[in-house]
């Protein structure tokens, strides 16, 4: 898989050279280039940000020299396109494409389709976009080529994703959470890390990426892990765990990650379907105050 990065702090990128991913990139599983937007730039001060046009505080990323990087990393002639100026973005991005685009919103509730891997997917970190998850990762672990883009100040240009996707780009927006970063540089670090992890000898063990928490088609949080020794400080681990009988090990697994599930995040319980569980869980449900005889389960 092929990472590009653009950011005004490429140096922030260093780290990752460290740990899995540094090691993925010596395997060649991944390359990893951090370029800085800077370069892009042709004036004295190289600078990347104008004031916002209307009025406000702070300062806007200028589409200018995003559009130079872009499309050299793309490999894309400048143009020009016809939108709708008073248009919201992500939604009429399709209406107002020279050709077809997918808009965030619109990738997020097809979130199993798999990137064409003949075409780059670019994505900018917003904090005002959809939530990036786990089937995000899973599904951009797919491709061939992510282009992501840092923004900063008070964000970038809303024109630099409408442009790209008239230009029929695969272009994603995701936020990491409801809160303000000062720049996308912790967020794509986020994101990077969600989905190389994914990619097939990534990881020592593979099967560690299997059961995990919002993992799979019936997505749940993982249940409790402990090491030895099997006493510590007054805190045992549950006997079953010591029995040595795998078949009861596993059910008390599933069943506690039920249990932790109903508790913390009710709605992947919600969320599951009926149709794909077996007759323990459904035992375990009801008795959490499930209803499970729909499609999915319902709280009583
Ligand atoms: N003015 C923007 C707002 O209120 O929504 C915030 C801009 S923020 C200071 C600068 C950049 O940090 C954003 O353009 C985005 O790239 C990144 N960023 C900040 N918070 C983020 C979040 N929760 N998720 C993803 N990216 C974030």
């Amino acid at each position: 898989m092929k990472i590009d990065i653009v950011s005004v702090f490429p140096e922030y990128f260093e780290v990752l050279n460290l740990s899995l991913l540094g090691k993925a990139q010596e395997k060649g599983l991944v390359e990893v280039t951090a370029h800085n937007l800077r370069d892009w730039t042709h004036d004295v001060h190289h600078s990347v940000d104008d004031t916002p046009v209307g009025g406000g505080a702070g300062m806007v990323m200028k589409p200018e020299v995003w559009s130079e990087c872009l499309d050299e990393l793309l490999h894309l002639e400048p143009t020009t396109v016809t939108c709708d100026s008073t248009a919201d973005a992500d939604d009429t991005a399709s209406a107002d494409a020279a050709e077809p685009a997918e808009s965030a919103t619109e990738i997020a509730a097809n979130a199993d389709t798999v990137p064409a891997t003949d075409r780059p997917v670019l994505i900018f970190p917003n904090p005002s976009a959809p939530l990036f998850t786990q089937q995000d990762a899973t599904e951009l672990s797919h491709a061939d080529h992510l282009l992501f883009g840092c923004g900063r100040y008070e964000g970038y240009d809303a024109r630099i994703p409408r442009y790209y996707r008239a230009q029929g780009v695969d272009v994603r927006e995701y936020s990491i959470g409801d809160y303000v970063l000062n720049g996308g540089e912790v967020a794509v670090s986020v994101m990077l890390e969600a989905i190389t992890r994914l990619l097939p000898g990534f990881m020592g063990n593979a099967a560690s990426i299997v059961e995990e928490s919002y993992t799979g088609e019936n997505a749940l949080l993982e249940h409790r892990q402990y090491t030895k020794p099997a006493d510590w400080r007054g805190i045992k681990v549950p006997d079953v765990l010591l029995s040595g009988d795998h078949a009861k090990v596993d059910r008390f697994r599933r069943d506690e990650a039920l249990a932790k599930t109903n508790e913390l995040r009710p709605d992947l319980i919600e969320a599951l379907d009926c149709s794909k569980l077996d007759k323990a869980d459904r035992k375990t449900l009801m008795a959490l105050g499930w209803e499970v005889s729909g499609a999915h389960p319902r709280q009583r």
